[in-house]
């Protein structure tokens, strides 16, 4: 027999199968799905497929094995219930070729937690304590239904998760991913996103080119998000070169493109980049938004910089006045250092933006047109306030 150490594989790729018939009829969303993506393509692994299936047995056995096939891990959550369409046990045992049987010890945990509650014990609830050979139990805190870990020829892994999210986190995080460290997970990837304002994705897709976004290593990728524009560079070592010198180039050739639209890097969010350019100020700001249903407070809410924020319904008294006099009106009322004062008025498909930025610099002015109108134009018109801010205050600073 082979010992686990020469069976021992680093884990570069992974399927994720999330299983229940809620799932497909549609009236739960798979957020387990994602959350399990994002930590392991954080890790350096190469999700091949995600797929979302019925409690059905053929139907998971069949996918359980496409996704061996190709994947280093395969995950699966949901279906650990103790009822009779909780079958993704019977699926994995189907696979393994194994007969599932009670385990003694998880059965004495089993019943205590229900002993623990005053509960009455249903045999039903046994399932929840079974085990083939091939699986180990996965230790759940905050539930009834143990995971198992099912080591498979070849140094394969598939591990099985209940649905409920609040248990299958801290079993993933606590438990599986130390595990998953321990054989070599991922490779070396280096991600870096620029975020973008004033341009559309097609524009940004059309300026870095075919050949920087047709690349294979490092990928460069365009994603219509709904604060900006993001441009992710990820790249993995290869070919002599590490991870990071490969997203350093392809940063260089992005930024030569798109470089004037950047405001912000990886994670970053507007209230943050635009308080990074006040704070090299010490200045704060004050907000009155006119039509925009307080859009603009929404997106900018978090913002500790921000002193006062007002919204004014349009046609209300004092919402005509020139948008220049109502950002110097903030700035006096308010005592901070920058009045910003938006407009939205609604036209026959669109919207209307004003803007103003009152400042110890005088007041700048500008209009523009945002796609669509209702509170899609509305939630434009607060981005282009937040973008119309960062900038005067990002050229301020002579950047
Ligand atoms: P389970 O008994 O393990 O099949 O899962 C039970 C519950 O977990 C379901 O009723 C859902 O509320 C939740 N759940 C299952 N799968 C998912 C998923 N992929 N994403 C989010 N919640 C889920
Ligand atoms: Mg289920």
């Amino acid at each position: 027999m082979e010992t686990p150490e020469s069976t021992a594989r680093p884990i570069r790729t992974a399927v994720l199968l999330a299983i229940g018939s809620e799932l497909t009829v549609g009236e739960t969303r798979d957020t387990n799905s994602g959350d399990l993506a994002r930590s392991l393509s954080e890790a350096g692994v190469d999700v091949a497929w995600i797929s979302a299936l019925p409690d059905r047995l053929g139907t998971v056995t069949a996918a359980l094995r496409d996704a061996l096939a190709a994947a280093d891990v395969v995950v699966t959550t949901g279906g650990l219930g103790p009822t009779p369409d909780d079958l993704t046990r019977e699926a994995i045992a189907d696979l393994c070729g194994e007969v599932p049987a009670v385990d003694p010890e998880l059965e004495r945990w089993l019943r205590h937690l229900f002993e623990r509650r005053g509960l009455a014990f249903a045999r039903t609830n046994l399932k929840q304590a079974w085990l083939i050979p091939s699986a180990s139990a996965i230790p759940n805190e905050r539930g009834t239904a143990p995971g198992w870990w099912v080591d498979r020829p070849e140094g394969r892994v598939i591990v099985a998760l209940p649905g409920p999210p609040s248990e299958m986190r801290p079993m993933w995080q606590g438990w599986v991913m130390p595990r998953l460290r321990e054989r070599g997970l991922g490779q070396d990837r280096v991600t870096r996103t620029y975020r973008l304002a004033g341009i559309g994705e097609s524009a940004v897709a059309a300026l870095l080119g075919e050949r920087l976004l047709r690349t294979e290593n490092p990928v460069v990728a365009t994603y219509a998000r709904s604060d900006a524009v993001d441009v992710r560079i990820s790249a993995v070592a290869g070919a002599g070169r590490s991870a990071a010198a490969l997203v350093d180039e392809a940063a260089a050739a992005v930024l030569a493109a798109i470089g004037e639209h950047v405001w912000g890097l990886d994670d970053d969010t507007w209230p943050a980049a635009i308080g990074r350019e006040l704070l090299a100020h010490g200045w704060d700001a004050a907000l009155v938004e006119v039509g925009t249903g307080g859009a603009t407070a929404r997106l900018l809410g978090e913002a500790t910089w921000l002193r006062t924020a007002r919204v004014i319904a349009a046609g209300s008294s004092g919402a005509d006045a020139a948008i220049s006099e109502v950002a110097t009106q903030a700035r006096g009322d308010s005592g901070a250092s920058i009045g910003l004062a938006v407009r939205a008025i609604e036209t026959a498909e669109d919207t209307r933006v004003e803007l103003a930025a009152a400042g110890p610099w005088g007041v700048s002015e500008t209009s523009q047109t945002a796609f669509l109108g209702g509170s899609e134009g509305r939630r434009r018109a607060g981005l282009a306030a937040a973008a119309f801010l960062y900038g005067i205050l990002h050229e301020a600073a002579g950047g």
